[in-house]
């Protein structure tokens, strides 16, 4: 029944005790991550020395010291032996007691998900050397340095969706307060009647609470399942039948046509995203001007950070109104692959902002196409949208950058350079039918020709 994956994020406003705790929690979350890798690396490091030595010696025995699990399960089994006391390495406290003294003051939550982060970091790893993982090769896990990380850290809601929503651990007790176990009630801006009337209708349930400092504030991201959406908002009638390709403009956002080449939409902002990159260029610059570890420093960061925090909220906000504008008149939607570690190579500043919210309008298609029932295709990435004529279908050598308008040589087409790339899009057809494409290693998308 709930099978929608959905996580809603508000801005905290907790109090001073809570801030304290936060903090605490999340400097738990680091320690019990550093831990484990400490752990791992001392056993990787010991067994590959015996190899070596049992190598020289000419024996092809395997090392003595064992390998660890490195399963979610057994680093939260061991670090609750650890931290209460009962390992034989457990730490022992000046009074003589065994164990980490300061356990009891945080919710025994934070050290079992931050044990399954660190699982899962090595998980990445080790799928990395395998050559099992997609994408640019994963290191050895970071030690989670502070002032280095993000602070954060998880809560599980440990309780089933059956029971009533007045007696989840983790719960709105009223419009502006979200309880936390062991936090009591903690504020929130931002209106929450959308989630809150989920929730008590049983078409939302949380699995947990992520709770991030990003630039001195504190976010919530509640992570859980909902129910799907109306029928009637899977199957619109009213939505535009002809393929529609979708393509990221250099002045606008994203520039769209459909296959007939007609004009569907273009959605500005890059002007907004740009004023948004000035002021964050003056805050880097004035940062720049500081003395290290002078006051003015201090003051400098704070307002960087801010500064970023106001850019990626803008970003966030108008790629939401675009995708969902998409997503809520079109049947089929054709949106390039984009090569994302090639994106974040490029200097050309109005090409990486719009590399960027590009990339996020796609991954915010992808999910929304599935809750309304939309098809998304995704375009291979050597596919020439740009320097295909939309008339004739001559496909140009070389196309600069700078040239805003495409005209062809062979049909005499003049037309607007995004408006021509997002009518070859609409066009594109998958090689093969229903053919996996992934846009993200995380998540694939199956390309349904129906
Ligand atoms: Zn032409």
């Amino acid at each position: 029944m709930l099978s929608r994956a959905v996580t809603f994020q508000f801005a905290l406003d907790p109090n001073l005790e809570q801030r304290i705790l936060f903090a605490k929690c999340a400097g738990a979350r680091r320690f019990t991550v550093n831990h484990h890798l400490a752990r791992v690396k001392a056993n990787l490091d010991a067994r590959s020395t015996e190899r070596e030595m049992l190598s020289e010696c000419g024996d092809p025995c395997e090392p003595s010291t064992a390998s660890l699990s490195w399963s979610g399960f057994s680093f939260i089994t061991e670090f609750n032996a650890w931290k209460n006391g009962e390992s034989d390495d457990s730490l022992v406290n000046e009074d003589g007691t065994r164990g980490l003294a300061w356990r009891h003051e945080l919710p025994g939550d934070v050290f079992e998900c931050a044990s399954v982060d660190a699982a899962r970091a090595l998980e990445n790893f080790s799928a990395s050397r395998r050559g099992a993982r997609r994408g640019s090769s994963v290191g050895f896990p970071r030690f989670q340095a502070k002032g280095k990380v993000t602070p954060s850290f998880r809560l599980r809601n440990r309780a089933p969706s059956s029971e009533s929503p007045s007696s989840q651990p983790i719960r709105f007790t009223d419009p502006t307060h979200l309880r936390l176990p062991r936090y009591g009630p903690v504020k929130l801006f931002g209106p929450t009647r959308k989630v809150r009337r989920m929730i008590d209708a049983g078409r939302f349930h949380v699995y947990s609470a992520t709770l991030t400092q990003r630039a001195d504030r504190w976010i919530v991201s509640l992570t859980g399942v909902a129910a799907e959406l109306h029928q009637a908002e899977r199957s619109r009638s009213n939505r535009h039948a002809v393929p529609v390709g979708v393509d990221r403009g250099i002045i606008s956002l994203c520039v769209a046509a459909d296959a007939n080449g007609v004009p569907f939409d273009r959605f500005e902002g890059v002007k907004t995203l740009k004023q948004a990159h000035a002021s964050l260029k003056s805050a880097n610059q004035a940062l720049a001007r500081t003395t290290p570890g002078s006051k003015g420093r201090q003051r400098a960061r704070a307002r960087l950070a801010k500064t970023h925090r106001k850019v990626a909220n803008t970003r966030r906000h108008l790629v939401h109104q675009a995708s969902k504008a998409l997503i809520e008149r079109c049947q089929v939607l054709v949106v390039e692959d984009l090569n994302v570690a090639g994106m974040v190579r490029n200097r050309h500043l109005a090409r990486s902002i719009s590399d960027a919210a590009m990339g996020e309008l796609s991954r915010q298609l992808l999910y929304k196409a599935k809750w309304h029932g939309v098809e998304v295709r995704v375009a291979d990435r050597f596919f020439p949208s740009s320097k295909t004529c939309s008339g004739c279908g001559v496909v140009k050598n070389d196309l600069d950058l700078s040239t805003r308008t495409y005209s062809c040589g062979a049909c005499g087409l003049v037309i607007d350079r995004d408006l021509n790339a997002a009518i070859n899009l609409a066009r594109w057809q998958p090689k093969e039918p229903s053919e996996v494409i992934l846009l993200d290693p995380t998540r694939a998308v199956l390309l349904s020709t129906a």
